[in-house]
């Protein structure tokens, strides 16, 4: 059946993609198409593969963590496919403070999960000092929690795999604007038919699926996050800075290191502001004094898909149209598994989780 299928995917972020690839995979006919517009959030997002310490909503923790769980699967799956330029390095994540108690918290949660989530890995307490033999540049009395599964990709590098993958399957990509024109969309004026769309255009999904005169309850919550260079420090080997530090940290291979990020409600308005770059500097001298030093190289902005209720958009919104948006601040987690998921009802089949928690009828 899949062989028969004309699919249309819209957007272009990391959710598009795996769900480009996974269709294609399965033989589908697949066209992307990308609007290219300003602040993806995958071109923006710090990267941090590290779910487990998340207390809020049951759902969104789950499928966060089914995320971080494929990861391994998917990077097989690309190399297979002549992709092994992903990114991905499990660093390992320390939670650090400057007292115990938060720690303390933090650990019990991950042991109640390690058992259901292997992959979490050795979890456990270290002095002061030690985050600081681990991370260089943070402040030489903190304490830390060691979550030895804790990841980290590039967003970018991953979504260029999916893409190129998908295309190696056969999947065609398209530069521009669609919106939603049954059977299939049209693109700035012309129209693409398609057996099923899947919506996959992150905080722009509402806009997309408009012309059906159904709204939505996503929009933007933007991030600005600071990019600095530390030239001959071994970062690519550096763990990752987790909560409850603020803001997290994350090296990169080459000396590069990335903070953030400011969660603001400020529509889309792709601009670096002062307050925006002064909070996250003024954040990481306290925690990483050490980066006083570092040269600035530059702020990203990225648009985080975000919904009423925190909830993704995971489902079918009307006969031959999945949604697949509203990640959040964990869709570089969660986003891989997600677009399998879109994909898999997109061709009919039933998808490898629980997605009624996410079924956009909810706002119906
Ligand atoms: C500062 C920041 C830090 C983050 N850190 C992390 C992190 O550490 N870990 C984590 O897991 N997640 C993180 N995230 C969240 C994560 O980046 C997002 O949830 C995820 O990238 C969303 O992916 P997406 O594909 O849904 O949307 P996007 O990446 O935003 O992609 C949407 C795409 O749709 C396209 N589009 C829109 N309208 C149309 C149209 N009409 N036609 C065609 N194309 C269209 C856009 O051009 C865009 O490319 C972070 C986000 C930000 C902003």
């Amino acid at each position: 059946m899949a062989a028969s299928m004309r699919v249309v995917v819209v957007g272009g972020g990391i959710v598009a993609a795996s769900a480009a690839y996974h269709l294609a995979r399965e033989g589908a006919s697949v066209v992307v198409v990308e609007a290219g517009l300003p602040g993806p959030a995958t071109s923006a997002g710090a990267g941090i593969i590290c779910p487990w310490g998340d207390e809020g909503d049951d759902a969104c923790y789950q499928l966060a963590a089914d995320g971080a769980g494929y990861y391994p699967d998917l990077l097989a799956m690309l190399a297979g496919d002549g992709e092994t330029d992903t990114s991905y390095a499990r660093v390992g994540a320390l939670c650090v403070a400057d007292e115990p108690a938060p720690l303390e918290a933090i650990e019990t949660l991950l042991q109640s999960r390690q058992s259901a989530r292997p992959e979490i890995g050795d979890v456990g307490l270290v002095g002061p000092g030690e985050p600081k033999r681990a991370f260089p540049p943070l402040a030489p009395g903190l304490r830390g929690l060691w979550i030895s599964g804790g990841a980290r990709i590039d967003g970018r590098s991953v979504r260029d795999c999916l893409l190129r993958a998908a295309e190696r399957h056969g999947a065609q990509r398209m530069r521009g604007t669609a919106a939603l024109d049954l059977p299939g969309v049209t693109v700035d004026g012309g129209h693409l038919s398609a057996d099923a769309v899947v919506v996959a255009a992150g905080a722009w999904t509402a806009q997309v699926c408009a012309p059906l005169g159904i709204k939505l309850p996503i929009g933007p919550q933007r991030g600005q996050i600071i990019h600095v260079s530390v030239p001959g420090a071994g970062t690519g080997s550096w763990p990752v800075i987790v909560p409850p530090a603020d803001p997290y940290l994350l090296g990169f291979p080459g000396g590069r290191v990335v903070f953030g990020a400011t969660r603001e409600n400020a529509g889309f308005d792709y601009r670096v502001t002062v307050g925006g770059v002064g909070a996250m500097l003024a954040a990481a001298a306290k925690i990483a004094p050490g980066l006083a030093e570092a040269t600035l190289l530059e702020t990203r902005i990225g648009f985080r898909p975000a919904t009423a209720d925190g909830r993704p958009l995971l489902g079918m919104l009307t006969d031959g149209v999945i949604v697949a948006a509203g990640n959040g601040p964990e869709g570089l987690t969660a986003g891989p598994w997600t677009g399998r998921a879109a994909a898999a009802l997109a061709l009919g089949q039933q998808p490898a989780m629980d997605i009624a928690p996410f079924d956009p009828a909810r706002f119906s």
